[in-house]
């Protein structure tokens, strides 16, 4: 008998499957917590994201705020206690849309988007977390800080904006190992001062969780392929 195929398993399934390997990947060393699963839903619809808050999955990512203010509105009304994580780029005429929205903001990269969103919490009388989006590759077609800035920005945001910063957020260069980028980002969190390490996707959640990830973003193996992305 062959297994599946992801897509046609059911997506509590996947979930248990990925939570498992998760809990496993943690016991491999001593002191490590298990860490949030950020069920990454962008280009799903409700019908696919329903069954896994139906199964208690609660933390969301979403890459772009016009596609979640479509789907989200209805699904949190149902799960008020579901929580959406922004881990695309924020445009900054999006801040006040994403403030009311989102509950997390994992792509903070620039003074800029600092300001505006420091500004829209003000008014909005929401405080949202959010990780500094690292460039950790130094990929010129990446968003992100330089990794010789991080600190610093860290800094400005917490001084200069009173923003609550969580944590650090990377995508690694697709092509490469990611195991000594991931270390890095976590010597990077240290240098700053922060706890969070938002990394990990499908097919690297492993690794990041060995090197102290505290949340995973993991798409494709919950929900199936996307198409076109
Ligand atoms: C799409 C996306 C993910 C999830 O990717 P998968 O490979 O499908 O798990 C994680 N993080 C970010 C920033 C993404 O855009």
């Amino acid at each position: 008998m062959t297994a599946p195929a992801p897509s046609q398993t059911p997506a509590a399934q996947r979930l248990e499957d990925i939570v498992l390997r998760m809990e496993k990947a943690a016991r491999r060393i001593e002191g490590l917590a298990v860490p949030k699963l950020i069920a990454v839903s962008k280009t799903f619809g409700t019908d696919a994201i329903e069954p896994l808050l139906a199964a208690g999955q609660r933390d969301f990512g979403e890459n772009r705020v016009q596609e979640a203010q479509r789907k989200w509105p209805a699904l949190k009304a149902a799960y008020p206690d579901a929580r959406l994580h922004l881990i695309g780029p924020l445009q900054t005429n999006k801040a006040r849309d994403a403030v009311a929205l989102f509950d997390v903001i994992h792509s903070l990269d620039r003074e800029k988007l600092a300001k505006i969103l420091a500004n829209e919490m003000a008014a909005q009388g929401r405080k949202l977390p959010c990780f500094v989006q690292v460039n950790i590759g130094g990929e010129e077609q990446k968003a992100g800080v330089a990794v010789s800035e991080t600190v610093q920005f860290v800094g400005r945001c917490r001084e200069a904006y009173g923003l609550e910063i969580a944590g650090l957020m990377c995508i690694p260069p697709v092509e490469e190992a990611p195991g000594p980028y991931f270390a890095q980002l976590a010597q990077l969190a240290a240098d700053a001062g922060v706890s969070g390490l938002s990394m990990g996707m499908s097919a690297d959640f492993e690794t990041a969780i060995l090197m102290g990830a505290s949340h995973v973003r993991v798409g494709s193996a919950l929900f199936g392929a996307r198409d076109g992305h």
